[in-house]
């Protein structure tokens, strides 16, 4: 199969439509299921108070991250952290490599982490002869299934309970009609297993405190805490973006991003990892790395209003609420992160014209901005980005003559109410052949319903 990429955004997204109608029916249910607990979680405090708060530490940061990435830098050379510094994903690997090689690597875990699913790690590990286990659950599942993530928060969020059945069924010789309870236990007995004889543990982090080099991880199923703290080795892959100044900042972000993504007032496992375990501690790894990525970030944070995508806290809350992302589920976009973030993540890290035609996979609602944690303005960062697609001639030549005419008609009113006239006098109920530039309109919607009036009219008179 092909490597995935958003190039084939149309054609990915419109196959999973009329092929796997049960994906998208499982992507709808689990994120409207998920939007509703946010909303109530937001419902319990003076959201709007928290993002405020959260939009400024994040802006501050990103301002200042020359000067936060040398502190961090400084606090974890102190607790006795390996610091690396990446410029892409080959550099990184180059770091990874290294470790397997002076460590005799032969077995992996890995906590869930989207930078590392960017760099396409797994692949690379595998390459070197390294075997390589996923111990969140969700990402324990598409590795079976041989599938990448369909959602930040929720890598298998496409997979219906009865997918997920006979795939342990098969893999694991649970019953047929297994319930989530004996399904999570069979998962967990095998993935005892592959702690234990791990050599490296490997994860991202989700905050890096600048004042004290403590990294950060949230989750749910106490897969991280065993992933970094079982291994001889412990290997952290942390974007440069994730930077927070300080440790008091890190309670806020903890319940926001839990209460974001899945309602949560916090995570059940917060880890706060310190270095590397000391001659009278029990537990940990003896060695800690910390690799900080760059991977075109430095290149969207020198953008202008683009690098405000670099705030986003890898909640999912846009996801869930995007109408685009709901019909198909990540897998569509053809990169690690999808959605309405993906959008515009995508232009930035991966230049625009290889990110091309995601910025267009969004109805420009609003919803995402609305939700979002540290008010990212996305549908206007969506808009940039299209704005630049016209400007580059990414786009193709009959849409923008198609704009270009209406942008002449809408300048002039006598034009403008002239077209709408004339409009009104094309059919609608033309199925999907009569009018074959429409058609993937018009194949899946019924006629619309004619208004009696025109809108025009409606609001000459004063709409009621
Ligand atoms: S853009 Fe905002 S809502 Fe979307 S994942 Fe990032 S932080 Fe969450």
């Amino acid at each position: 199969m092909a490597d995935p990429t958003p190039r084939n955004y149309l054609t990915e997204s419109a196959s999973i439509i009329r092929n796997h109608p049960e994906m998208s029916q499982s992507v709808q249910e689990s994120s409207r299921s998920f939007d509703q607990r946010r909303a109530d979680a937001y419902d319990q405090v003076d959201s709007q108070a928290w993002r405020t708060w959260a939009k400024a530490v994040k802006t501050h940061t990103l301002s200042n991250l020359d000067r936060y990435l040398e502190e961090a830098e400084a606090h974890l050379i102190q607790n006795g952290v390996h610091v690396h510094w990446a410029e892409d994903g080959q550099e990184a690997f180059t770091v990874l490599e290294s470790v397997v090689a002076a460590h005799g690597v032969k077995r992996a875990v890995k906590a869930k982490s989207m930078l590392t699913e960017e760099l396409g790690l797994n692949r690379f590990l595998e390459g070197l002869g390294v075997g390589i286990r996923e111990t969140d659950l969700g990402e324990y599942i598409i590795q079976l299934l041989g599938e990448g993530p369909s959602h930040i928060v929720a890598p298998a969020i496409h997979r219906s309970l009865t997918d997920c059945q006979a795939l342990f069924h098969r893999e694991l010789g649970t019953p047929l009609d297994a319930d989530p309870d004996q399904l999570a236990a069979a998962a967990r007995a095998a993935l005892r297993e592959e702690f234990l004889s791990a050599d490296l543990g490997v994860s991202g982090g989700n905050f890096l405190v600048a004042e004290t080099g403590t990294l950060a991880l949230v989750e749910n199923e106490g897969n991280i805490r065993l992933s970094t703290s079982l291994p001889r080795v412990h290997v952290a892959f942390v974007g440069i973006e994730k930077l927070i100044p300080r440790l008091e900042d890190l309670s806020g972000f903890l319940q926001l991003v839990a209460r974001a993504a899945t309602g949560q007032p916090i995570g059940t496992f917060v880890s706060l990892i310190q270095g590397p375990r000391k001659a009278d501690e029990p537990d940990g790894p003896e060695e800690v790395h910390v690799v900080l990525v760059d991977n075109g970030r430095s290149r969207l944070l020198a953008e202008e209003a683009a690098w405000e995508a670099l705030r986003c806290i890898r909640c999912g809350a846009c996801l869930n609420v995007c109408p685009v992302f709901r019909q198909t589920g990540g897998h569509a976009y053809g990169w690690a992160y999808s959605g309405p973030i993906g959008a515009i993540l995508a232009p930035g890290l991966l230049g625009l014209e290889a990110a091309m035609p995601l910025p267009y996979a969004s109805t420009l609602c609003g919803a995402c901005a609305d939700v979002c944690p540290v008010e990212i303005p996305i549908p206007d960062l969506i808009l940039l980005w299209r704005e630049r697609a016209v400007r580059d001639g990414l786009v193709p030549r009959a849409e923008r003559f198609a704009m270009r005419v209406f942008g002449q008609a809408a300048k002039r009113p006598g034009l403008f109410s002239a077209s709408g006239g004339l409009l009104r006098k094309v059919p609608l109920d033309f199925g999907s052949k009569a009018l074959p530039v429409l058609s993937a309109w018009t194949e899946t919607r019924g006629s619309l319903p004619r208004s009696p009036r025109l809108f025009r009219d409606l609001w000459k008179d004063g709409i009621k």
